[in-house]
C-alpha cells in the first residue's frame, strides 16, 4: 500500500474528485481525514469507504473559517502526532462576464479557492516544518493558465494557486525539509462542478482535447496520490496537467 499509515488531510472530500481522492487514499492505507461543508455528504463518504484498508475521519470544515481551520488541524495532530499529506482541492464557481460579475460572486470564489487554501496550508505547514517533510498538492486549473471567459474570478484564483505553489515550494523547503509542494491543474473533468455546463460548452471542449472527452474525477486523484507518496519524492514547485492534452 502506498500511502500505509500517512495521515492526509484532503479538502473538498465530500464531492467530484475529493471524494474519488478520499476513497483511492483509503485504499492505500491512509489515515484520511476528510473535510468538507456538508455532513451528510461525509457521512455518506465513511459509510463507503468503510471495508476499504485505511480509516476516513470526516470533518465538517468550512476552509474559508480560519479558526475552525486552526483548531481541526490541531486536533489532527494531537490525535495522530503528524500530517503527511495536506490537498488543498475544495474549490467553487460563480461564473459571469466581467463587466457583470458582482463584488459578491467576486468575495465567494476569492475566498474559498485563494484564501482557504493559504488558510489550510498556513495551519498544516508548521507541522510540516518541525517533522521536515510533508506533501502539499494544491488543486488549480487550466484556467488558472490560460484564462476562461466568464470566469475572472476563479482564473484569478487559480492562477494565484500555482504562484502560492511555487513559492511554497521555495520556502517550505529551507534548511533541508523535504516538503514538497505542487500543483494539478485538471481539464474538463466529470463532476457535480461541470453537471450543468451546456452541451455546446462540452463538445467544443471535446473537439480542443486530444483526448476527445472529458475526464474522470479517478484520473485526478491518481495524480494526487502519486504526489502524496514517495513514488514523487524529487518533485516539487510543479504544475501538472490532467487534461487530456487541452494546454497543448
Ligand atoms: P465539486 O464536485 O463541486 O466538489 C467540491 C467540494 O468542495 C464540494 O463537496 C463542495 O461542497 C466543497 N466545498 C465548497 N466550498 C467549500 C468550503 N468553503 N470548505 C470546504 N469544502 C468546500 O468540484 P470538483 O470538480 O470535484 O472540484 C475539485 C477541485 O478541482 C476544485 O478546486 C476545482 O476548482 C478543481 N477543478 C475542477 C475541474 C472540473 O472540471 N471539475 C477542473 C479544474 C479544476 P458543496 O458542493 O456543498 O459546495
Amino acid at each position: 500500500m502506498r500511502l500505509k499509515d500517512k495521515v492526509c488531510i484532503i479538502t473538498g472530500a465530500a464531492s467530484g474528485i475529493g471524494k474519488a481522492a478520499s476513497v483511492k487514499f483509503c485504499s492505500q492505507g491512509a489515515v484520511v481525514i476528510a473535510c468538507d461543508v456538508s455532513r451528510d455528504s461525509l457521512e455518506q463518504l465513511r459509510e463507503e469507504t468503510h471495508s476499504l484498508p485505511g480509516k476516513l475521519i470526516p470533518k465538517v470544515l468550512d476552509v474559508t473559517r480560519r479558526d475552525d481551520v486552526f483548531r481541526v488541524v490541531q486536533d489532527v495532530a494531537t490525535e495522530y502526532g503528524r500530517i503527511d499529506v495536506l490537498v488543498n482541492n475544495a474549490g467553487i464557481t460563480r461564473d459571469a462576464l466581467l463587466l457583470k460579475m458582482t463584488e459578491e460572486q467576486w468575495d465567494a470564489v476569492i475566498n474559498v479557492n485563494l484564501k482557504g487554501v493559504f488558510n489550510m496550508t498556513q495551519a498544516v505547514a508548521p507541522y510540516m516544518v518541525k517533522a521536515k517533510k510533508g506533501s502539499i498538492i494544491n488543486t488549480s486549473s487550466v484556467v488558472g493558465i490560460y484564462g476562461n471567459i466568464g470566469q475572472t474570478n476563479y482564473a484569478a484564483t487559480k492562477g494565484g494557486v500555482i504562484a502560492m505553489t511555487k513559492t511554497w515550494a521555495k520556502e517550505l523547503a529551507r534548511k533541508g525539509a523535504q516538503i514538497r509542494v505542487n500543483a494539478v491543474a485538471p481539464g474538463f473533468i466529470k463532476t457535480p462542478m461541470t453537471e450543468n455546463l451546456p452541451e455546446k460548452v462540452i463538445e467544443y471542449v471535446k473537439s480542443k482535447t486530444p483526448l476527445a472527452r472529458m475526464g474522470e474525477a479517478e484520473e485526478v486523484a491518481n495524480v494526487y496520490l502519486f504526489l502524496a507518496c514517495d513514488e514523487s519524492s524529487y518533485i516539487t514547485g510543479q504544475v501538472i496537467g490532467v487534461d487530456g492534452g487541452l494546454q497543448i
